[in-house]
């Protein structure tokens, strides 16, 4: 069985659903689908509980209003049958009624996890209930009853597997199986959720669970693109992709990829493939464990990396230096991502910097310590194995006009990280797909 994902664009008008639904039923063959909320919903519930934390339940009824309005005017959009439109538009009057019961109450981050939930789960419901319409078998496997995380808020694998083949036998005999991406419940049973962007997650962990023969991803775009098509132009999609490379530049801000998507199929030796619902024809691109080898496949790049760099000539050299610095961003749960050392000093980058108060106040009981802010980390990943020659120069030269304040390569065989600041990050993009991808059309 196929894993096929849609995005918020893939599924944000009723047109589009109607295009996914043809999508998803082309083959014949028993399908998962899993689906994001409609685009700008979930942007919408967040919004909500922002006016409900701040005890101003008149914003959050305005933007309520406004969501039914239109997702009441995309029944008639969607469906044919006033029977189904009745359905549809009782189902969805609850759902609203259900947000609204929330300005009533104390407002926490439980609620406001049950509220943003609630785009996946219309999304889902409108999606089956135009299939069944269509008189396709199709049946809404709800996320909440088999997606969970443990104490650690990782995903608990052995529960989906175990629950979620009681629900495909308690199922059998469909042709489309639908869930929620994005929503789970926490190790409390709680409504929680996969973080932002989190329904690729949800897909690869369902495509690991099945196990499936392929997990897909639709999105608005051909694939894996060689560089941030946001930033640079004439960018072109990667036919192919190593796990690991995936891994990278998904970790490394190509947002196509939730960072978290590539593990659960890697594991579990699924491959990804990237497509685009708005053109299917389109090859897209292919994640798996095959390397081509000696080539750069893309570039990408993470905003808002603050660097903090301690210097210490007493101390560096004496053994378990590096332990306490690391214990203190450990303290803080800050995940380190590049880091470079020397004689005298350790520099640090960090994208999470909510502590980065606490963090300093303690390095400094061990050397001098300066911070750097607004920084941004760009990657250039490929088969960066030290023993093919070349490529570190390329990307150095492609950098010679950027002030780089950090350099890493060697700590995968993947990727080669400059940390240089925000403003230079257009141009440094720009002039490392020049230099980099000229060298492979030549
Ligand atoms: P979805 O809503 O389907 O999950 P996303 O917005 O999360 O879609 O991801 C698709 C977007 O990722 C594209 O529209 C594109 O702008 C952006 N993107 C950033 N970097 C890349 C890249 N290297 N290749 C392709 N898309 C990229
Ligand atoms: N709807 C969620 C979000 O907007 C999850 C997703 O689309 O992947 O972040
Ligand atoms: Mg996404």
């Amino acid at each position: 069985m196929k894993v096929m994902k849609f995005g918020g664009t893939s599924v944000g008008s009723p047109e589009r659903m109607k295009n996914v639904a043809s999508l998803v039923t082309a083959s014949g063959k028993p399908t998962f689908v899993v689906l994001s909320a409609m685009s700008g919903t979930t942007n919408s519930l967040v919004e909500v509980s922002d006016y409900l934390y701040k005890k101003n339940p008149e914003g959050a009824n305005e933007v309520i209003n406004q969501l039914e309005k239109k997702y009441m005017q995309h029944v008639g959009e969607l469906l044919a049958t006033d029977e189904w439109q009745a359905k549809t538009r009782e189902f969805l009057a609850e759902e609203f009624n259900f947000l609204r019961s929330f300005t009533k109450d104390l407002f926490t981050s439980f609620e406001e996890k049950t509220i943003v939930a609630q785009g996946e789960v219309i999304s889902t419901r409108m999606m089956v209930n135009y299939l069944q319409e269509q008189g396709v078998k199709a049946v809404l496997l709800d996320a909440l009853d088999f997606m969970r995380t443990d104490k650690n808020s990782e995903p608990d694998l052995s529960f989906i597997r175990e629950h979620l083949s009681h629900l495909m036998e308690a199922h059998s005999g469909q042709q489309i199986y639908i869930t929620q991406g994005f929503i789970c419940r926490n190790a409390y049973g709680e409504i929680d959720n996969l973080q932002r962007g989190g329904s690729d997650y949800t897909a690869s962990l369902i495509g690991a669970a099945l196990p499936a023969e392929e997990i897909q991803i639709w999105t608005d775009i051909d694939g894996m693109h060689n560089n941030d098509p946001r930033v640079v132009e004439k960018t072109e999609a990667v036919r192919q992709l190593n796990f690991e490379e995936a891994a990278e530049l998904a970790y490394f801000g190509a947002k196509i990829l939730h960072p978290t998507c590539v593990q659960p199929a890697k594991y579990a030796g699924i491959p990804v493939r990237l497509k685009n619902t708005m053109d299917p024809q389109a090859e897209g691109t292919l994640i798996d464990n095959e390397i081509e080898h000696g080539r750069i496949k893309a570039i990408a790049a993470k905003d808002n990396i603050t660097a903090i760099k301690i210097k210490s000539s007493r101390m560096l050299l004496a053994t378990g230096f590096l332990r306490k610095v690391f214990e203190i961003f450990e303290s803080y749960q800050t995940p380190i991502d590049m880091i470079a050392t020397s004689e005298v000093g350790v520099s640090m980058s960090i994208d999470n910097d909510s502590h980065v108060g606490e963090i300093v106040d303690e390095l400094k009981k061990y050397g001098t310590v300066s911070v750097d802010a607004d920084m941004c980390i760009v990657c250039v990943v490929g088969d960066l194995d030290w023993n093919n020659v070349g490529f570190e120069t390329w990307a150095l030269d492609a950098m010679k006009s950027i002030p780089v304040r950090m350099i890493s390569y060697g700590g995968s065989n993947y990727n080669i990280s400059f940390l240089i600041r925000k403003e230079d990050k257009q141009r440094a993009l720009q002039s490392l797909s020049d230099v980099l991808f000229e060298h492979e059309h030549k």
